[in-house]
C-alpha cells in the first residue's frame, strides 16, 4: 500500500479549530498509544484545550507512572458531544473498541497513526507507516502548534519511542528518533528510571506465566522454524495473572535461534483468542494477519479470532508455514 503523507498541518488545524477534545488510545493499549495520548492532553492542556482521555480496556500497572494515565475513561457512548475526535496510534475502527459509539458525538474526526495498513478511517488522517513510533509523528505536531517540549511531555514520547522500537533495537528504528531522544534528554528525562521499569522489571504473574508459556513452547513448519506458545485461562488463573502480563511473551519464540516467525496465541477474557504474532525480515506476519482480519506491521502483528485455542493456532498457522515456503521458491 502506497504509504500517505504525514499530513500533521491538517490535524494542527482541526485541532486549533477545537475546544472540547477526546483522545483515544486503542484496545490491549500499550506505551506507544498511551504514550501519545498522555503527551497529547499535555499539549493540548497547554494550549487551554479541555481534554478527555478514552481507552476501552484497563491502563497496564505498569504504566501507570505516564502523566494523566489515571484520567482514562472507557467509553459509554453517553459522553459528549466534542468539538473533535482524535485517535492516537489506532490502527482501525475496531481497534478503538467501545470508542467508536463517540465518532458520531464529534463535530470533526482525526487521527495520528503509524501503521501501514491503517484504513485512513477518520475525517482527517496523519497516517506514516515508516514512522517507527506514533510518538514520533506527536513530537513533530508538537513543533507545528509551537508547543514546548517538559520533562513531563518527555517522559510521555520516551515511553512510545522505546517501546514501539523494542529500545531502540527493531530494524524500524532510525536517525529520527535519536535526534528526538537527543532532545528529550535535554529535558531531564528520567532514563534510567523508566528503562529499568519499561524493559527489566516483571511482575511475580508475568514471570510465572512466562514458566507456563516456555512449557508450551513447540517448534512447527519445515525445520522447526516457526516457535508457537499458547496461553489457556488456566494458566492465566494459575498465575494470578491478566491478558496484559503476556505481553512481551512473544518476543521469547523470537529469539529463539533459527526461528524466522513466531506466535502467541492467548485465550482472552471475553473467550476470544488473541494472537501475537512476529517475523524476521524478509519475513512477513502482517498480510497473514490481515487475512483473518487483523493487522499491524510487517514484522510485528495481531488477531483477535473466535474458535477454540487449537483449531485457531492450526488455522494460523498453516498460513504461516505456507508464507514461509512461498517466500523461499
Ligand atoms: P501485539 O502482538 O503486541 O499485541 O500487537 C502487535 C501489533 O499488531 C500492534 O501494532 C497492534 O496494533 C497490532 N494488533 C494486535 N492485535 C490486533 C488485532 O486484533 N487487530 C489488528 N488489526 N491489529 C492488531
Ligand atoms: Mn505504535
Amino acid at each position: 500500500m502506497e504509504t500517505p503523507k504525514r499530513n500533521l498541518e491538517a490535524v494542527a488545524g482541526c485541532i486549533r479549530e477545537a475546544q472540547t477534545i477526546a483522545i483515544v488510545s486503542h484496545v490491549n493499549p500499550d506505551g506507544d498509544t498511551l504514550g501519545s495520548a498522555t503527551a497529547m492532553r499535555l499539549i493540548l492542556e497547554a494550549m487551554g484545550k479541555d481534554v478527555t482521555l478514552f481507552c476501552d480496556g484497563k491502563i497496564p500497572d505498569q504504566l501507570s507512572f505516564l502523566p494523566g494515565s489515571e484520567q482514562f475513561r472507557v467509553p459509554t457512548g453517553e459522553e459528549g458531544p466534542f468539538d473533535l475526535m482524535l485517535s492516537v496510534d489506532v490502527s482501525d475502527v475496531k481497534r478503538m473498541g467501545s470508542a467508536a459509539s463517540l465518532l458520531d458525538r464529534c463535530r470533526q474526526t482525526a487521527q495520528i497513526d503509524h501503521h501501514p495498513t491503517n484504513p485512513l478511517f477518520m475525517n482527517v488522517n496523519s497516517v506514516d507507516g515508516e514512522a517507527p513510533a506514533n510518538c514520533i509523528l506527536i513530537r513533530e505536531l508538537m513543533d507545528i502548534l509551537g508547543v514546548q517540549v517538559n520533562t513531563q511531555i518527555a517522559i510521555c514520547l520516551y515511553t512510545g519511542i522505546s517501546t514501539d522500537t523494542g529500545n531502540f533495537a527493531f530494524s524500524a528504528t532510525n536517525a529520527e528518533a535519536f535526534r528526538i531522544m537527543s532532545d528529550l534528554m535535554e529535558h531531564d528525562l528520567p532514563l534510567a528510571k523508566l528503562n529499568r521499569i519499561l524493559f527489566r522489571v516483571k511482575s511475580r504473574q508475568q514471570i510465572k506465566l512466562l514458566g507456563k508459556a516456555l512449557e508450551s513452547l513447540r517448534f512447527c513448519g519445515e525445520d522447526g522454524r516457526i516457535a508457537v506458545m499458547t496461553l489457556t485461562r488456566k494458566d492465566f488463573d494459575a498465575c494470578g495473572a491478566l491478558s496484559e502480563h503476556a505481553d512481551t511473551i512473544v518476543n521469547y519464540g523470537m529469539d529463539t535461534q533459527h526461528t524466522d516467525m513466531t506466535l502467541l496465541a492467548r485465550e482472552a477474557n471475553d473467550g476470544k483468542i488473541k494472537f501475537s504474532l512476529r517475523a524476521r525480515e524478509p519475513f512477513r506476519v502482517d498480510g497473514i494477519a490481515g487475512q483473518f482480519g487483523g493487522g499491524g506491521h510487517p514484522q510485528a502483528s495481531g488477531i483477535t479470532m473466535d474458535g477454540t485455542l487449537e483449531e485457531c493456532v492450526e488455522r494460523v498457522l498453516r498460513v504461516m508455514e505456507a508464507s514461509i515456503v512461498s517466500k523461499e521458491q
